[in-house]
């Protein structure tokens, strides 16, 4: 009987499901993926009728980029024949259609958040951009999806679902943007789930990671997460943190995505800790719950999927969200004061004079997108010092944390704040001036990082040491040119290489008979051992293994010794440090 009722139930609503006349309804079955992708079939809203264009977008909320071209990944025929794909649009009869979607990932760059992934029976990573589109223009369409898996694959993600048995979901979006920020995740089941003052979180981990899993991450996650929250009002009735990991893919690091009610995190284990894995977390979630998935401008709130435009204040979305995700790792204990600095002065060290506004608004150029970087590490800079000012302004009663609170209860999606009376609303909530204010976004600047940590209670000074490291050559360095796709270009290989094959500049191929890769690279360019090495590599037209030997050798290191000054001591200070 429970069968039958079942079959009952499932019946009702597919035909609900396909009768609705103005919603996009889907149907993917994760079964069908082969060499061209996942066959997707789409069946448009029944009032549209004769040709419509059926479009992919250039970009996506949060990324500050242009997508991959969906040409190279889309193939649509109709009718028997195939249909070109013209600036991410196809022009086609407006009937049900279906069409190949290949995975976004190439192996030898790695994978991103905003990708597509499906290993058969395993893992599917579901970016709704690469998978669907939306018809002549309209993206306030709602999208209702039904997806065919093995029994033994669960899908997480922040869409309403709804499981009709052991192989079919079915999802509802209200709109493009809802979709395009609920990535979905199918795998075999590795989820943990906790609470932490009426949010409700959970965690899911795909792939071959051996050192994390949903249990160990939410243990880790657990003390930021509380400590962050002290200063948010808004509450998550759920919000799902999604793991990728995976050891066949060249992932260079860690790439995460915000969402407003979950984030995709794709990382390599062996490349990183786990403090960059938490601070990403933590980071991502603090996009949730702030800026901009819920403080922005109406600019970034009517998010233009065919002509992404960007307003001028990335430096507040990406580099205030930075400092409070290290500062929420300080606040916790997660990280000690040292490695606080020691974020800090990194993003010093990569930190250029900049004009935050002019350079955010031009984001989507190639100018923009070269200097894309310094919205973190300058931008985190900048948030130090507003911290700092709100601190000393308010005389200790409120610091950045609160503000953003403030602004958090004030905005939302339904409710941009306007971009062109922000910063007098800052200055006002802030108690910091607007002529400051004004300076450092509008002008070119550099801050002053020795003042700045000077404000914070610290001097430093750079100190050599010696320490025996392993070369291939005592006198020479070797540095690399070039690491594309399989190929390490290296110039001044050491005196073995250079003088065997006369030459400046020889590429590798493979070491030791593995094509080489992000991870075995490493034994060529920073030696740990002296191991002989097996190298294929070529020069000019010329190809031969060769070996190479490492040997131990004293080199001159710089590290950066951090003392307490005198305002370290002050009443301000000891709140700053939670002392
Ligand atoms: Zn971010």
């Amino acid at each position: 009987m429970k069968y039958a009722k079942l079959i009952i139930v499932f019946l009702l609503i597919t035909l609900n499901l396909f009768a609705n006349n103005d919603t996009i309804n889907v149907l993917i079955d994760l079964n069908q993926v082969d060499s061209l992708g996942l066959k997707v079939n789409v069946y448009p809203p029944t009032d549209l009728k004769g040709n419509v264009t059926y479009k992919f977008p250039k970009s996506i909320p949060g990324i500050y980029e242009y997508l991959h071209n969906h040409n190279t990944m889309i193939r649509l025929h109709q009718n028997d024949k195939k249909i070109s794909c013209i600036d991410n649009s196809f022009l086609i009869q407006c009937d049900s259609f279906s069409y190949s979607a290949k995975s976004s990932v190439n192996i030898y760059t790695g994978v991103s958040a905003e990708d597509t992934y499906y290993f058969k029976d395993s893992i599917y990573i579901l970016n709704w951009h690469y998978l669907l589109g939306f018809f002549n223009n309209e993206t306030d369409i709602p999208f209702k999806i039904k997806i065919i898996k093995n029994d033994r694959l669960f899908g997480s993600s922040s869409l309403d679902k709804l499981t009709l048995n052991d192989t079919i979901d079915i999802y509802t979006a209200s709109n493009y943007k809802d979709l395009v920020h609920s990535p979905l995740l199918y795998c075999i089941p590795d989820t943990a789930s906790f609470q932490i003052g009426g949010s409700n979180f959970h965690v899911s981990c795909a792939g071959d990671d051996t050192l994390l899993n949903a249990q160990e991450i939410k243990n880790l996650l657990t003390v930021p997460l509380k400590e962050l929250l002290k200063h948010s009002d808004y509450k998550h009735d759920d919000y799902t943190f999604l793991y990728f990991s995976k050891y066949a893919i060249n992932a260079p690091g860690l790439r995460a995505l915000e969402h407003p009610n979950s984030t995709l995190v794709c990382y390599h284990s062996t490349l990183l800790d786990n403090n960059i894995l938490i601070g990403s977390s933590i980071h991502e979630y603090i996009h949730a719950i702030y800026a901009p998935l819920r403080i922005r401008s109406e600019i970034i709130n009517d998010f233009n999927f065919i002509n992404p435009t960007c307003d001028e204040f990335l430096w507040f979305y990406e580099g205030v969200t930075e400092y409070l995700s290290i500062k929420t790792l300080l606040d916790s204990k997660f990280f000690s004061n040292e490695d606080f600095i020691n974020e800090i002065k990194l993003s010093d060290e990569y930190s250029k004079d900049f004009n935050f506004s002019t350079t955010s608004q031009n984001t989507y150029s190639k100018k923009g997108q070269k200097l894309y970087d310094n919205f973190y590490t300058t931008g985190s800079l900048f948030a130090l010092q507003l911290d700092l000012e709100i601190i000393r302004k308010s005389d200790g009663k409120k610091n950045l944390f609160d503000i953003m609170n403030e602004l958090q209860n004030k905005y939302s999606s339904e409710q941009p704040f306007n971009s062109t009376t922000f910063l007098d609303e800052l200055s006002i909530v802030t108690g910091i001036d607007k002529s400051f204010l004004k300076t450092s976004t509008e002008k070119k600047i550099k801050i002053d990082f020795t003042k700045l940590v000077n404000d914070i209670g610290y001097s430093y000074a750079t100190v050599k040491y010696d320490t025996m490291v392993y070369s291939y050559s005592p006198k020479k360095t070797h540095n690399i040119v070039n690491f594309k796709k399989n190929k390490l270009e290296i110039g001044f290989f050491g005196s073995i290489l250079n003088k065997e094959l006369k030459a400046r500049k020889v590429i590798i191929s493979e070491i030791n008979g593995e094509p080489i890769n992000w991870f075995n690279r490493d034994f060529v360019t920073t030696p740990t051992s002296d191991n002989e090495l097996k190298l294929l590599v070529s020069f000019g037209d010329k190809e031969q293994i060769i070996t190479s030997k490492p040997s131990l050798i004293s080199r001159v290191r710089k590290k950066t010794v951090w003392t307490k000054n005198e305002n370290y001591n002050t009443d301000l200070l000891k709140l700053f440090w939670n002392e």
